[in-house]
């Protein structure tokens, strides 16, 4: 087999690094190791940017999206059983983000993938990529038992954390920091109790009130790092998500049926450089945040629309000015995410070993972020998301 850009992974990064190829009029090959249910069922993200709503918009695949996703225009911080919203157009000069699952994005990318032709091969595991610094790039892949070779002028590693792309950058440097502590997620059958994510910092540990649609809701509780989630019964997660959510007013919770259960373990880490050679490395791959900022997915559509444009400019100028810097140029966005990332995460959660000094500077946090428009338009620009 042979193609111009061979792509390994099929998550919102593989996928629309595809299409935005078949939009250049570039060719590639999709292979991802699962099927195509897993692919998209797989419950994870579900804050889309403005930068990335635009970008799916630009890439004719939006149709859905316009019709179903939730525009918001804020959040609301909770802490010490207090209230307080970030209103993100007034602070940003008009930015919001949009609420539209991970799931439905990948749905909605591989159908117009295959309705287009476009090779897309699920159960098709990628197991090495070989000569990724000589002129025609291999990945090794096995599928239906049987050993093959895809022949490329380029190979995308958009494989996620567990991927074997960045296997085969020789000389690479990683930073990494793990937490103490997990989400326990779970999605149940309930009308959201609030009609704007609440994110709420509590003695008893970090709680988050999400959405999937107007009739599904997706809560997170901060827990010890290693939980298994069947350790918790349904009536414990939403008796615990009652008191870190609880306020003095007479906001309550709706409580309903949970139809999926899961942890997330939390970890930050970033792959220093992500070229080599005609290898590029997008997404997950490259690098991680913790959820609490809502940019996993986004900086995985970054890091496509950087490596499409650079692939259409040496395919249109013969010129690899933008290959040459996509390493460098990703990785300050990604710096940026990562930093907010961070400080959302160390702001909102309760270390362990936590004691009343550190519990007070997360409250001084929050007091600011509320008192303050320079606080509150900070933390309101990195969650509108970063410019490309
Ligand atoms: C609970 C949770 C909540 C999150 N919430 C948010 C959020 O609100 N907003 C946000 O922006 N981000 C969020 N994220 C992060 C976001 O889901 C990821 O950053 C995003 O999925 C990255 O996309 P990706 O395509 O790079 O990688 P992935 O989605 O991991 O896709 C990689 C694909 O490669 C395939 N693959 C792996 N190895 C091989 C191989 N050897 N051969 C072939 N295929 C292979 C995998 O099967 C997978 O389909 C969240 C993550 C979690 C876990």
């Amino acid at each position: 087999m042979r193609t111009t850009v061979g792509i390994i992974g099929a998550g919102p990064a593989g996928l629309l690094l595809a299409r935005l190829l078949h939009n250049a009029g570039i060719d590639s090959v999709v292979l991802e190791s699962h099927d195509r249910e897993y692919v998209e069922h797989r419950q994870r993200a579900g804050i889309l940017e403005q930068g990335t709503v635009d970008v799916l918009r630009a890439a004719g695949a939006a149709e859905r999206l316009d019709r179903e996703g939730l525009r918001h225009d804020g959040i609301e911080l909770r802490y010490a059983r207090t209230r307080h919203r970030v209103d993100f157009p007034a602070l940003t000069g008009g930015r919001s983000v949009t609420v539209y699952a991970q799931t439905e994005v990948c749905k909605d990318l591989i159908a117009l993938q295959l309705a287009d032709g476009g090779p897309l091969l699920f159960d098709t595991e990628a197991l090495a990529v070989e000569d990724a610094d000589g002129p025609s790039p291999r990945v090794r892949f096995r599928r239906d038992g049987v050993e093959e070779t895809l022949e490329c002028a380029y190979v995308v590693g958009c494989d996620g954390f567990w991927g074997v792309a960045r296997r085969a950058i020789p000389d690479g440097r990683t930073f990494e920091r793990t937490y103490p502590y997990s989400w326990l997620g779970i999605l149940a059958d309930v009308p959201p109790s609030h009609d704007e994510l609440v994110y709420a910092r509590h003695d008893r540990g970090f709680a988050l009130l999400s959405m999937r649609s107007p009739a599904v809701s997706r809560l997170y509780l901060q827990v010890p790092a290693g939980t298994d989630a069947d350790s918790w019964t349904d009536d414990e997660i939403w008796a615990e998500l009652d008191r870190r959510l609880e306020t003095d007013d007479d906001w309550t919770l709706q409580r309903g049926p949970i139809t999926q259960k899961s942890v997330t373990p939390m970890r930050s880490y970033v792959h220093e450089p992500m070229r080599h050679g005609r290898l590029f490395l997008a997404g997950d791959a490259a690098h991680i945040v913790p959820p609490t900022g809502a940019k996993g997915l986004n900086l995985a559509v970054g890091d496509v629309v950087t490596l499409a444009r650079a692939l259409t400019h040496e395919r249109d100028t013969g010129s690899p000015a933008l290959l040459d810097t996509y390493s460098a140029d990703c990785l300050r966005r990604v710096w940026q995410a990562e930093r907010f990332s961070y400080d959302m995460t160390s702001t909102l959660h309760r270390a362990p070993d936590a004691d009343p000094f550190e519990d007070r500077l997360q409250l001084a946090r929050l007091e600011r972020i509320a008192g303050s428009r320079a606080a509150g338009a900070e933390l309101a620009e990195g969650y509108t998301g970063f410019p490309y």
